[in-house]
């Protein structure tokens, strides 16, 4: 089999990097991005694969599709969209304003939408195997104090998982979303390093302990293989165990 091209939205630190990593290892050729200079993580994951940088803001849906056909451009062909690249908003109801609530709707649902749409219409006809996958959240179900439009974001991250998997299935693309517990990433990290804040929330935790981008990754290149050739649709909840609570 050829080795899979990959492109992973939002990777040059955090959660996507960690997917990117695990994407690397297994010996995929890799697109990664940021709107933001690289940051070293291209010469990390180029010491593993094949890896390109493709710096470009998905703020738009301009910037996303501009994205994929670079990417596509770039490796010759595409078989995974990685939808990662997203922003937290803890802010309280009363001071959520139309800027910060269409800024986190941007880059959490219209990049994945539109990113996903230009990465259908690169695909070959007949290509085999191809599937996108969407980062969502625990978030996605379970709701936060203060985070009106990230949940409602992540909540439609779960509705676009279903609804693109029931609109491609019939082309034989598989659609499925993984939903991070609380990982410790350069989003995050400021409010772990909180006197107290780790420890009070490793004890809600089941496993007892944050979660690792490379945590992460292994789910993202599971859904991807030809070992969940038969699942679509599903949202994989990678969160040592909260939602089992
Ligand atoms: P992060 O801020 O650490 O990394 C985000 C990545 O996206 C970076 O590479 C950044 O450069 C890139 N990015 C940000 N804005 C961009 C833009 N406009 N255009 C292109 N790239 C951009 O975030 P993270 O914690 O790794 O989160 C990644 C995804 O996982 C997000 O969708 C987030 O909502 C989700 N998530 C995170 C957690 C967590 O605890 N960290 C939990 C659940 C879900």
């Amino acid at each position: 089999m050829t080795q899979p091209c990959v492109l992973v939205t939002g990777s040059t630190h955090g959660i996507g990097y960690g997917i990117a990593e695990a994407f690397a290892r297994q010996g995929a050729r890799l697109v990664i991005n940021s709107h933001l200079p690289d940051n070293g993580a291209l010469a990390k994951l180029q010491a593993l694969a094949e890896c390109h940088f493709i710096q470009a803001d998905l703020s738009t849906a301009a910037g996303a599709v501009e994205l994929v056909e670079k990417a596509h451009a770039t490796l010759g062909r595409l078989d995974t969209l990685v939808n990662n690249a997203g922003t937290f908003l803890d802010t309280p109801f009363d001071e959520l304003t139309e800027e910060l609530f269409d800024r986190t709707f941007n880059l959490n649902v219209k990049a994945y939408v539109f990113a996903s749409q230009a990465f259908v219409r690169k695909l070959a006809p007949g290509q085999e195997g191809a599937s996108i996958l969407l980062v969502g959240s625990t978030n996605s179900v379970m709701a936060e104090r203060h985070s009106v439009a990230y949940d409602a974001s992540k909540g439609a991250v779960l509705m676009m998982v279903r609804s693109l998997a029931v609109s491609l299935a019939g082309r034989g693309i598989r659609v499925n979303g993984i939903g991070p517990g609380i990982v410790e990433t350069p989003l995050t990290k400021r409010g772990l390093d909180v006197p107290g804040v780790r420890k009070s929330l490793n004890a809600q935790i089941p496993f007892g302990r944050v979660g690792q981008p490379e945590d992460v990754g292994g789910a993202a290149v599971f859904l991807a293989s030809p070992a969940a050739g038969y699942i679509t649709g599903q949202m994989l909840f990678v969160d040592g165990g909260i939602l089992a609570i």
